[in-house]
């Protein structure tokens, strides 16, 4: 048995045994390793896949991170928010497409309250009973109470990268340490969390992606994104290279292997570096894709990295084409709610 083997035969691994699946490049010996990630997916969380359909609904942001286009120095860049209607009929999109879940992502705008986010949240209840994920950014403390007890049901915040100095120099504000103090305070309520990193920022090591991935699994995720980073012309990373793909697999399949019950989207992201990358992702243990059902008029303005996929076309001319590369993998659509599956355990 050589080491790759004797390591994918072990129910939990060391740091360095994270970084020696990491650092495989040798695509014979990659290949158990994807392998192990799919068998793992169908073991622990079912060759299926959920659907969540995304809305962006500002791309108006206060935060100036440095690898994303929708930063407020970014001044190119036409910004563009919705009404509460519109984001109404854009939910009803998703449930006339049978998908169970809405995510509700923007960029940190203040412009939406606390007030506005908990009436859509009680509207989308009521009028259709998605489950409702909110992908806000950091807010205050009683507005995270108020959404959950409002019905909302899970948040992703990631925390980009485990290693704090990386963190500090791409962030305009906050500190690893506040980022982490949000995710624990929002499991604290009751909602099913979402983390995860960027792959390929400068500086960063395949040691500082094994931080990551121990940080997601201490803190028991229900949800973990793993993208890789692609660059965004307006941005000061408009030079870095966009990360690599087979670095992107090997993290997903480890992912799977470490955090097992996790959902784990194969990310448009993903879908942007590699044509089939979607597929891929989910051939290595991948068990959610997230559509994206913003408007056409504005979808292209969410612009957070260069030439993101499907931007052009709306959800509902996607979706026959989306669902049949996803059923292309040897995965079924799973229409049910995709809840956090700890919550079974
Ligand atoms: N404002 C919210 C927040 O900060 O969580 C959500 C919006 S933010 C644009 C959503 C995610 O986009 C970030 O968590 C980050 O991982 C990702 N992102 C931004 N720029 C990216 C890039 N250039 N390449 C890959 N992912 C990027």
């Amino acid at each position: 048995m050589n080491t790759t083997e004797s390591i994918l035969g072990k129910g939990s691994f060391s740091k360095g045994e994270i970084i020696s699946l990491l650092s495989l490049q040798n695509r014979d010996e990659q290949i158990p390793l994807f392998r192990a990630g799919k068998l793992a997916r169908n073991k622990y969380v079912g060759a299926k896949v959920h659907l969540r359909g995304i809305i962006e609904f500002s791309n108006y942001c206060t935060q100036d991170c440095i690898y994303c286009g929708i930063r407020k120095s970014n001044l190119s860049l036409e910004r563009y928010r919705m009404s509460f209607e519109e984001i109404l009929s854009t939910a009803k999109l998703i449930y006339n497409s049978e998908i169970k879940t809405v995510v509700l992502q923007s960029g940190e705008d203040p412009y939406y309250d606390c007030d506005f986010i908990s009436k859509l949240i009680v509207k989308i209840k009521e009028e259709f009973n998605l489950a409702i994920t909110l992908s806000l950014g950091e807010r205050e403390y009683y507005e995270y109470e108020k959404w959950k007890s409002a019905g909302a049901d899970r948040y992703l915040l990631k925390h980009e990268t485990a290693n704090p100095e990386i963190y500090s120099q791409i962030h305009n504000s906050g500190s690893l340490t506040e980022r982490l103090e949000h995710l624990s305070y929002l499991d604290s309520l009751g909602f099913q969390i979402g983390s995860g990193n960027i792959i390929g920022l400068p500086g960063q090591t395949i040691e500082d992606i094994a931080d990551d991935l121990i940080l997601c699994s201490k803190y028991q995720l229900d949800m973990a994104s793993f993208s890789p980073f692609i660059p965004s012309s307006d941005t000061p990373f408009s030079d870095v290279p966009k990360a690599s793909l087979d670095l992107t697999l090997k993290t997903l399949a480890v992912a799977r292997l470490i955090l097992k019950y996790a959902h784990i989207p194969a990310t448009t992201a993903l879908a942007t570096l590699d044509e089939l990358g979607r597929e891929k992702g989910i051939n290595v243990g991948a068990n959610v894709v997230m559509p994206s059902f913003t408007p056409v008029g504005v979808k292209t303005k969410y612009s957070i990295y260069d030439n993101k996929r499907c931007i052009t076309e709306d959800a509902s001319s996607c979706m026959p084409c989306l669902r049949a590369r996803i059923e292309s993998c040897d995965v079924e659509i799973d229409n049910g709610y995709g809840h956090s599956l700890y919550l079974n355990q």
